[in-house]
């Protein structure tokens, strides 16, 4: 399996480098014969390549089996012109990402403000209200004049239906429960179409419970009791919302692992942003990217037909409970360790 590595800003390089360890001692403990390719993206490609992301990265990417995508400083890049483009959103939308799945659990032996949970949100990654990517052409902001914006959102029947499979075929391999979370009593078309198709899609599932939520009403809901939640599919902007609260209520944004995927590539990225308030002091909890490269090990392993790589990646899980469980974690969920000694430590538990 070859894997190329983009170790990105912030604290990207920092939770990459304890990926990678876990990465190598998982491929040795189960023959995966996983090898890296590293290159810059972000700032350090910007400074070195005058671009945030070079357009060859894509061809090396399309040749591999898979993409570790660090998180970046995106609101540092505005101006595609001067080589700021998004490498999150240049990836997703070249690769047709459509499915962002963000799981987001509770771990034995670490106590959590809210009861425990285990929920995998299953976000629609192409369109809805993300400007930067739902336009054949051009930028679907408009600033009209200085003082009047327009915000334009796409929701399309083909997206919603397989946003919808992908949430669906989730649900069925674990509790068969799906919630559709929505916004169709003010959006009464676009989140009237998405409800809609996910209900239509939902019902040629035999045995799958479905219900649905409105988006703001799901805020206390899953506050108040995340345990009543599988799978929960939503539009794009929703999704991105829910799934950093549900990471939180896991203990923290730093848990929150992410995978997206489309017909043939899949990028695991962590659900958080480059967060530059902690950048270099070896504290960012890296679990979120590596439960994330676990996630793509899964992938890989379910279309190559190579169970060990499913067996790698819940060894990663267990791997990381068994930190958790410990205390060999970051200080943001409770423990005392730097970001490269939780990486080191969930390698050993992974050998042990
Ligand atoms: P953020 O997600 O980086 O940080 C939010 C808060 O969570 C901060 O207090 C941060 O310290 C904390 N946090 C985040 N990850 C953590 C971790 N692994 N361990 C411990 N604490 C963690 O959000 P932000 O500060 O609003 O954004 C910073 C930059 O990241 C911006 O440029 C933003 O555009 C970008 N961003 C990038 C992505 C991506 O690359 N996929 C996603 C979201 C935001």
């Amino acid at each position: 399996m070859r894997i190329v590595v983009l170790p990105g800003d912030g604290i990207g390089p920092e939770i990459t480098a304890a990926t990678s360890v876990v990465l190598r001692a998982a491929s040795e403990r189960f023959q995966l014969g996983v090898s890296v390719e590293e290159h810059a993206v972000g700032h350090a490609s910007l400074e070195q390549f005058g671009t945030t992301v070079r357009p060859e990265l894509l061809d090396s990417v399309r040749t591999a089996d898979g993409l570790i995508l660090g998180p970046t400083a995106t609101f540092d890049f505005k101006d595609e012109a001067r080589g700021e483009i998004n490498p999150s959103r240049y990836f997703r939308r070249n690769l047709d990402l459509f499915a962002n799945v963000r799981p987001a659990r509770t771990y034995p032996g670490r106590s959590t403000r809210f009861g425990a949970f285990d929920l995998v949100v299953v976000r629609e990654n192409t369109e809805g209200f993300y400007a930067d990517r739902n336009m054949e052409q051009g930028n679907a902001e408009l600033l009209v004049t200085p003082d009047v914006a327009i915000s334009l959102r796409r929701i399309t029947r083909p997206c919603c239906e397989r946003i919808a499979h992908a949430a669906c075929k989730l649900a069925m391999k674990r509790r068969r429960h799906l919630t559709i979370v929505h916004k169709a009593n003010v959006l009464k078309i676009g989140d009237g179409l998405f409800l809609d198709v996910c209900r239509e899609v939902a019902r040629s599932y035999s045995g799958l419970a479905i219900d649905d939520v409105l988006v703001d009403a799901m805020m206390a809901h899953v506050v108040r009791q995340p345990e009543r939640f599988d799978v929960i599919v939503a539009t794009n902007m929703f999704g991105d919302i829910l799934s950093d609260l549900t990471a939180e209520l896991s203990g923290s944004l730093g848990l929150g692992g992410s995978l997206n995927i489309g017909a043939h590539y899949a990028m695991a990225q962590a659900a958080h942003g480059s967060a530059p308030d902690i950048a270099g002091k070896d504290i960012a909890n890296p679990i979120s990217l590596i439960l994330s490269m676990a996630l793509l090990l899964s992938w890989h392993g379910e279309r190559a037909g190579a169970p060990r790589f499913e067996e790698a990646a819940r060894a990663i899980e267990s791997a990381v409970a068994a930190a958790m469980r410990d205390g060999q974690v970051t200080r943001d969920v409770g423990g005392s360790r730097g970001t490269a000694a939780t990486g080191q430590a969930i390698a050993d538990n992974l050998n042990e």
